[in-house]
């Protein structure tokens, strides 16, 4: 596992390597320098500006901004930005979008950022960029063949195979969280029945308000312990091994690495055991666990855009 430090490894008189990770989500754009090893070196958080856009791409040069003061003899070879929505491979331009961030398609956020910031900036699906930070530095590492599944206000997801990061013809592969699945609810991206829809952040957070009366921070106080907050979460993982079991049967991955979703982590190892009587023998000796890099996946996985081969 990934360890994070605060302190400076950097041997005397030679300056560190490091790269600017950026996530940008629905409801925070978060981003750190990060070195080759993944360590995180500073952190910093914003939440989302709803009007999208023009706005989203200042506070992403802001936060570059600070972070490149907050580490002076540290050299940034480049900054790497995993998004939400669909992003051309090579270019670094948003071809669509959901609704949790607006006016975001058709920017091309590599050329923006690079003429913002002046460093050389790669972009990606956040989800993409998160299955390379799990490869490189996280429980990806002892597999070829995996699928993250990243669950926060949305669902998203990436596919690794052969070692590599699979993208498909323009960037779509791995939208895991628009799976089809029985018992979906209202998606961002405008359809129902979706995975996201189903077992989401803001989903989740809807179907407790509907079924409890009682706001959804309330889950989180309560937490899964409480065994109605295990009951609920319970059918949410119903749903989400179903989901995951039409991915692993097309894809028969290694494993399935869940990052975020605090509120399923008790359920892993039976969504692994659901999964496993789900599909194809050939398909169920996979495994499924949490993101050993935790917290920071994101941004780190952002950072390995960087220095990501090709
Ligand atoms: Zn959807």
């Amino acid at each position: 596992m990934t360890t994070y430090r605060k302190t400076d490894r950097r041997p005397t008189g030679e300056t560190l390597a490091a790269a600017v990770g950026v996530d940008v989500g629905g409801t925070h754009v978060r981003a750190a320098l990060v070195d080759r090893e993944g360590h995180v070196l500073h952190h910093l958080r914003t939440g989302t500006p709803p009007e999208g856009g023009d706005a989203l791409l200042a506070e992403v040069a802001g936060l570059v901004h600070a972070l490149r003061h907050s580490r002076r003899g540290s050299t940034i070879e480049g900054i790497g930005v995993g998004t939400g929505g669909v992003v051309e491979p090579g270019t670094g331009r948003v071809l669509s979008a959901t609704a949790l961030i607006r006016e975001w398609a058709g920017k091309n956020l590599a050329a923006e950022i690079e003429e913002r910031c002046g460093h050389p900036c790669r972009v990606d699906n956040d989800g993409n960029a998160q299955a390379l930070g799990e490869l490189r530095y996280g429980a990806g590492q002892r597999f070829g063949h995996f699928v993250l599944i990243t669950i926060g206000t949305g669902v998203g997801g990436g596919i690794v195979v052969d070692g590599r990061v699979y993208r498909g013809a323009r960037g779509g592969a791995g939208e895991v969280g628009h799976v089809a699945v029985p018992g979906g609810g209202p998606c961002s991206c405008g359809r129902r029945d979706c995975l996201e829809g189903a077992v989401g952040g803001r989903a989740v957070e809807r179907l407790w308000e509907e079924r409890t009366g009682a706001p959804a921070a309330d889950l989180f106080t309560r937490g899964p312990r409480d065994p109605d907050v295990d009951v609920f979460m319970r059918e949410r993982a119903e749903i989400l091994a179903v989901g995951i079991a039409s991915v692993v049967n097309i894809l028969n991955p290694q494993a399935v690495i869940v990052a975020g979703g605090p509120l399923y982590r008790s359920h892993l190892e039976w969504i692994q055991a659901r999964v496993r009587e789900l599909v194809l023998p050939a398909c169920a000796a996979v495994e499924v666990m949490p993101s050993a890099v935790g917290e920071h996946l994101g941004v780190v996985g952002a950072a390995a855009l960087v220095w990501e081969d090709g």
